[in-house]
């Protein structure tokens, strides 16, 4: 039987759609006014336009030190906010207002990650009345979807408090396993430019097909020297990290 006050929270997130192409301002306001009621200030760290923020608070207990405990390195239970678009998609139920079917709950973004929040959120009330002995930090940020790309000025304000969170808590739908490491990501576009010249006078132009081509072959080797040569990491399906193409242009002039 899931948790009464979880359930009532993971229902008013719902309602608010926040595809990351939307505000997600009202659900923040929302979680602001929930943890003003519990007696945890939070922060708000908007983006640029003003349109979406991430939140930051952290909950020290009720220890009479608590602004002792509030210095301290602490957990952070980290989420997003936002969540993936419906259009197109088939549902049979309104994707923003929870609805429970056989022991089940739908609706967009109950797996990924509002159950999370509301799961925090219940129990921030238990966390206020526990001793603590570190805090509890939340973090929940926006434009997760679309390349983690609203928790930056998070971080980037993070950088500046005297202290850090000792880990974080990433509520992440992992089919209830628990995963510890993440390989982590380098991403680059690359563009090859050439120089335009008549094909029968080729060897006064530069051709960027070719050179395109001689670093792609260089990438494939590098990947080939990785999965032979490592560094090796245990705990993956795959234990050396992936080069992949994604995306190349080579612009001939
Ligand atoms: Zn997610």
């Amino acid at each position: 039987m899931a948790h009464t006050a979880t359930l009532q929270l993971l229902q008013d997130l719902i309602s608010f759609d926040t595809t990351s192409c939307n505000s997600n301002l009202e659900l923040m306001a929302y979680v602001q006014s929930y943890l003003n009621e519990q007696g945890v200030q939070s922060q708000l760290i908007y983006d640029e336009a003003g349109g979406k923020a991430n939140l930051y608070a952290t909950v020290a207990g009720s220890a009479a030190n608590n602004a002792e405990v509030a210095a301290k390195a602490g957990v952070m239970l980290s989420g997003h906010t936002d969540t993936v678009p419906v259009t197109g998609q088939n549902w049979t139920c309104d994707p923003y207002q929870l609805s429970e079917t056989d022991g089940r709950y739908y609706g967009r973004g109950t797996s990924d990650m509002k159950t999370f929040i509301a799961s925090a959120l219940a129990a921030v009330p238990a966390m206020q009345a526990a001793d603590l002995q570190v805090p509890v930090h939340l973090a929940f940020s926006y434009d997760e979807e679309i390349g983690c790309v609203g928790v930056r000025r998070m971080i980037d304000t993070l950088k500046d408090h005297p202290v850090k969170p000792a880990i974080c808590i990433i509520g992440e739908p992992t089919e209830m396993q628990v995963v510890t490491a993440h390989k982590g990501k380098l991403a680059a576009k690359v563009s090859v430019y050439g120089k335009e010249c008549h094909s029968g006078m080729a060897p006064y132009g530069v051709n960027a097909v070719n050179y395109a081509a001689r670093m792609i072959t260089w990438l494939e080797q590098l990947a080939h020297e990785k999965q032979t040569l490592g560094p090796f990491e245990d705990g993956y399906d795959i234990l050396t990290p992936p080069f992949t193409l994604a995306l190349f242009t080579a612009v001939p002039w």
